[in-house]
């Protein structure tokens, strides 16, 4: 066992979570070490949104490619796995270079704590005792396992799907969350016959109908099956498929495919050998770790972040969190404000949301309006090829501020940054409607809302 070594702020996990506080806490003159079990940039660079969005991202080029031509569905999908890793690999690079240039110290292994201040990172063979005046838990989470389905050759999480080497034939996805849509259209678009098992009454729960209205058209348009309100019962793997039995209106179904996909939510990394009950660290039912407004568990010195914590599990939820509890160490009177998370389903089209959606003003009953102008008046959707789709907006109806967003259609993902910036600087749709926006661009789009919802107000008075 190798010496005692103290630092200012210890981080557990490098994730966008982990790696964003070590950067901002050595950023703010705090000597700061992170700790890795596994690979640096956590579930996001390596298993998560980078690698799913390039291949994404390949999936389309594949799709308007054989429109064209006679591709080689099976070589484009090798290619575009080696270019998945190639972005992973530059992103994880970057995070390498950065926590370095900031100085902070990575440290390789597991960490497991000693007690209210010290931690062993354990590494095969070796462990090493660091002690902390705070620390940051950003341990990330796992994809959860149904015991109906346990994981194997046939039954992948999104970790083993990220990394298929051939198309799969045919793939039945478990969950019609974004993940599963995402995955489940990549794959569709590579040429796979791929069903979509939800157990609520629409996939993409917790859009409105009219939102995912859109997306679901395309999702058909693409081949895809989706059946709702299906529960998966059981699975039997054979050497090359997998039937599964489902539940719909009480009745069994069985479907067969290559792949079975479960994409059904995830577990917090809290279990384990972290060792959160030799601090006394209570998780929720759901594993989650409670937190006040600055990131502070119940241990005041101690602080958790991302995919642990309530809200949804997001890499810039995650970082956002990790800047104010790296803040909150160094003595600053950070606090986190929630108004403005976006929210982006990396599907086609594209679905974003902020703030608050029609359904969530309603239930809090605050009178407001609606602005809404379409992609398909719009020249630049138009010469895209892609009319589909709208903006919402919702704003106040006493004063204009902006209060909540929707986006379906084309680049909806970079569009809701303009509309998280409105909200969160307290802007009015009056303010958007004034705002130049060069021509011919999407954004103009959410500058029609704006006058849209404008509009109304003014009839309202
Ligand atoms: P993680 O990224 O999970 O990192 C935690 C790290 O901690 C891991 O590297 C782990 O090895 C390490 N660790 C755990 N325990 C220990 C320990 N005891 N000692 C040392 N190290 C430890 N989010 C988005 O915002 N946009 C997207 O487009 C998006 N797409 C996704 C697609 C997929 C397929 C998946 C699975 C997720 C996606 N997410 C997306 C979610 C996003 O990846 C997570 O919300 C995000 O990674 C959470 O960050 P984190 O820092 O909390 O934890």
């Amino acid at each position: 066992m190798s010496q005692l070594e103290m630092v200012d702020t210890l981080v557990i996990g490098s994730g966008p979570g982990g790696y964003v506080a070590a950067l901002r806490s050595a950023q703010l003159g705090m000597k700061t070490s992170v700790v890795e079990r596994s690979h640096l940039g956590g579930v996001c660079t390596h298993v998560g949104c980078i690698p799913s969005k390039a291949l994404i991202a390949e999936a389309h080029r594949y799709d308007l490619h054989r429109q064209w031509s006679q591709a080689d569905g099976s070589s484009f999908f090798q290619n575009a796995q080696a270019f998945k890793q190639g972005v992973v690999t530059k992103q994880a690079g970057g995070v390498n270079y950065l926590l370095k240039a900031a100085g902070v110290t990575i440290l390789e292994g597991e960490a497991c704590f000693i007690d209210e201040h010290t931690v062993a990172i354990k590494r095969t063979g070796t462990e090493q005792m660091i002690s902390f005046k705070h620390a940051i838990l950003a341990t990330g989470s796992r994809p959860i396992e149904l015991q109906a389905l346990p994981f194997g050759e046939r039954i992948l999480s999104s970790t083993e799907a990220l990394s298929l080497s051939q198309i799969p034939t045919s793939l039945i996805i478990i969950g019609g969350g974004y993940i599963g849509v995402e995955l489940g259209q990549m794959y569709a678009k590579f040429g796979a016959e791929v069903t979509i098992l939800e157990g609520g009454g629409q996939v993409l729960p917790g859009f409105e109908a009219e939102l995912t209205a859109p997306v679901i058209r395309q999702l058909k348009a693409d081949g895809i099956n989706i059946v709702t309100g299906a529960t998966a019962a059981k699975a039997e793997q054979h050497a090359d498929t997998v039937t599964l039995h489902y539940l719909k209106n009480q009745e069994q179904h069985l479907i067969s495919a290559e792949y079975a996909l479960v994409t059904v939510g995830r577990k917090p990394n809290t279990d384990g050998s972290l060792g959160l009950e030799r601090i006394n660290l209570q998780v929720t039912s759901r594993g989650l770790i409670e937190t006040d407004e600055q990131c502070r568990t119940a241990i005041p010195h101690i602080f958790a972040i991302g995919d642990i914590t309530k809200g949804p599990s997001l890499a810039h939820k995650a970082s956002y969190e990790a800047k104010v509890a790296a803040e909150v160490i160094a003595g600053k009177p950070s606090v986190l404000d929630y108004k403005a998370i976006p929210l982006v389903v990396f599907s086609e089209p594209e679905l974003a949301s902020v703030g608050l959606s029609e359904t969530e003003a309603n239930a809090e009953s605050i009178p407001f309006v609606i602005g809404k102008s379409s992609f398909g008046i719009n020249g630049r959707a138009l010469a895209l090829q892609a009319p589909e789709g709208f903006v919402k907006i919702i704003a106040d109806q006493a004063s204009g501020i902006l209060i909540g967003a929707q986006i379906v259609g084309v680049e909806a993902s970079t569009l809701i940054s303009e509309l998280t910036f409105a909200i969160e600087m307290g802007a009015t749709v009056e303010d958007l409607s004034l705002t130049i926006h060069p021509h011919p661009t999407l954004g103009e789009v959410i500058m029609e809302a704006a006058e849209n919802a404008v509009q109304k107000i003014r009839m309202n008075r």
